[in-house]
């Protein structure tokens, strides 16, 4: 086990949230690390087209990551490309435990974990992820060129990734356990317009089936005509939400029952000098740009409380 020097903020997670804090903690002169265990840009990576960021009417989310990167490396923000294990808060300092043993201090933590995409939980779906399972449009749509494919959920990954996989496939069908979507209406509007988008409301996917090959097709049931039925297709894409990566919040640390930690307005957590940002965090819309907003308020608040603790003498 080795321990490191001590830093002001240890950052966790590199997606927008997690840069743009990178960025403004480096920006108010504060010793800064940031670590990331994969890819950078987290969910933004994952998808094709943002078109809701400012100042960038269209760009490709893999674009809008290499920005965000190549932007907080300008200000020479130190980076660690390995997987923090554990935090640890302190009475003096925090710190956040690395895979390889290295222990890493800082007066402030700002954790920007991001989440993951929810399961379905239905035979067959684990066994054949990769295989005609998919939790990413952008990612594996291309093996399902002039295909039939099925798209799981109603807000707006679901939309948005129906609306991606309709320009590739031969079909979509859009399954949804309700008869109202909660996506949003633009989005709404779009697939609805789209000829190759057919829409089964009420259903749930009670089953993936699959053979040597992979997937086959899906049992559906109508939850109010209560009829059974089979979908013949080689895709299931699954998007029916997202739960936050809140596996290094220390116990203590205030969250919802749906497992997002609470904070106040600047970002910061029931303790001192533990802050979390973008999706890791209770709010009202998980986007972008608010997540980028996440990350500037906890800097500058970290900012203020380092400077507190260091004219304290701590
Ligand atoms: P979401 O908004 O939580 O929607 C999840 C959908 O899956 C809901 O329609 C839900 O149905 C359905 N669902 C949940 N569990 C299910 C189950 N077991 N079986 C069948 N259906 C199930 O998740 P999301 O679409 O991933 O979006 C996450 C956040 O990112 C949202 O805030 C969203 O606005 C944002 N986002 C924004 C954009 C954009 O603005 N371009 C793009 C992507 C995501 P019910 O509606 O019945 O609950």
């Amino acid at each position: 086990m080795s321990e490191r020097e001590m830093y002001d903020v240890i950052i966790v997670g590199g997606g927008p949230a997690g840069l743009t804090a990178g960025m403004y903690a480096m920006r108010a002169a504060l010793k800064t690390v940031l670590i990331e265990r994969g890819m950078f840009g987290g969910q933004m990576a994952l998808t094709k087209e943002v078109e809701n960021y400012p100042g960038f009417p269209k760009i490709g989310g893999f674009e809008l990551c290499e920005k965000f990167l190549e932007h907080a490396k300008a200000y020479d923000l130190e980076i660690i490309e390995k997987e923090a294990v554990a935090t640890e808060p302190g009475v003096d300092y925090h710190s956040v435990r690395l895979v390889d043993g290295t222990i890493l201090h800082a007066h402030a933590v700002i954790l920007a974990a991001g989440g993951t995409a929810k399961k379905l939980q239905v035979p067959g779906e684990e066994e054949n992820f990769g295989k005609g399972v998919s939790y990413c449009a952008t990612c594996d749509g291309f093996f399902f060129r002039g295909k039939v494919v099925a798209v799981v959920g109603g807000g707006d990954t679901a939309l948005e990734d129906a609306l991606y996989l309709a320009k590739i496939t031969s079909k979509v069908y859009l399954i949804h356990r309700r008869d109202a979507f909660r996506g949003s209406r633009i989005l709404q509007q779009r697939v609805m317009a789209e000829p190759r988008i057919e829409i089964i409301y009420d259903t749930v996917v009670s089953r993936i089936n699959s053979d040597s090959s992979g997937v086959r097709g899906i049992s559906l049931f109508n939850k109010k005509s209560e009829e059974q039925r089979e979908l013949a297709t080689e895709g299931v894409f699954i998007f029916v939400g997202f739960s936050p990566n809140n596996q290094l919040v220390p116990a203590g640390i205030n969250r919802n029952p749906t497992g997002y930690v609470l904070t106040d307005e600047k970002c910061e957590t029931n303790m001192a000098g533990i802050f979390a940002v973008g999706d890791l965090r209770q709010k009202y819309a998980n986007q972008i740009v608010l997540a980028a907003a996440d990350g500037c308020t906890a800097a500058l608040a970290a900012a203020h409380y380092v400077e507190r603790r260091k004219g304290a003498g701590t």
